[in-house]
């Protein structure tokens, strides 16, 4: 069963003491290529550094709407140019938390969203709590390859990010007991879905509240798979080829 990562943070210090032996793991048991996700400047380039060192790990660069005010668009547009840069993300809203002012959060997003279309490359949108605001900017720029990570909305949500084209991501959360996000997996084709598991955050049911790791994984290939009245296999395959076209097909990395 061949896996792909789409969205772990290995480069957080709660991988500090183990790093290289995780990563080693991860590939020796399914997980055939990592996306090491950024979260502003010296995070994304914590990640290709890491992705320098592991031909299978490719990195993202952005700056994260609670890193908003730190935002400087010269850093992304040279960090982009990496050659193991497939992505740029993840950026957003997100309303939740609100630790850069809203204003700041909404310019910095659409600046992003500019950013990955000039260079042709994928965006990562985090989206908590600002359903509606990241909806209004993405369709008014309409950027054409974009994943809405740790998916968290509606069914209705969903359904209208898929008429727009673009796709969705699922986390350890949707493992978690009475959840409403399980009918918009079993609504949503396949083939628009990834899977991730936000490394070091939103460690699957049985080991909540842990550290995460990509290792974990195969919970959210599983609970997609019960939902959905497939076999783990298949999810694993499709989404792994969802995550082959969309991050590293169409940037040209394989
Ligand atoms: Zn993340």
């Amino acid at each position: 069963m061949k896996i792909f990562e789409t969205h772990a943070h290995l480069d957080f210090p709660d991988f500090n003491k183990d790093r290289n032996n995780l990563i080693q793991t991860c590939f020796s048991s399914g997980i055939e290529y990592i996306i090491n996700v950024g979260i502003d400047k010296n995070t994304s380039e914590a990640g290709i550094r890491l992705a320098e060192n592991y031909e299978n790990i490719f990195a993202t660069a952005a700056y994260h709407p609670h890193e908003a005010v730190h935002y400087q668009r010269e850093i992304i547009l040279q960090l982009a140019k990496h050659p193991k840069i497939v992505a740029i993300g993840e950026t957003g809203l997100d309303f939740y938390r609100d630790r850069s002012p809203r204003e700041t959060q909404k310019k910095v997003f659409e600046e992003q969203i500019l950013i990955a279309k000039e260079l042709g490359l994928p965006l990562i949108v985090h989206d908590r709590q600002a359903h509606r605001e990241c909806l209004e900017i993405l369709t008014r720029n309409n950027p054409e390859n974009v994943v809405f990570h740790c998916f968290s909305g509606d069914l209705g949500f969903a359904e209208d990010i898929i008429a727009h084209g673009w796709n969705i991501s699922f986390t350890g959360n949707i493992t978690y007991k009475n959840n409403p996000l399980e009918d918009v997996v079993r609504l949503i084709p396949l083939d628009r879905i990834f899977v991730e598991t936000d490394s070091p955050f939103l460690a699957p049911q049985p080991l909540r509240g842990k550290r995460n790791s990509p290792l974990n994984l195969r919970y959210v290939i599983e609970k997609i798979a019960e939902i959905k009245g497939l076999t783990p296999k298949q999810v694993a395959e499709i989404t792994f080829n969802n995550a082959v076209e969309f991050f590293l097909s169409k940037t040209g990395r394989t």
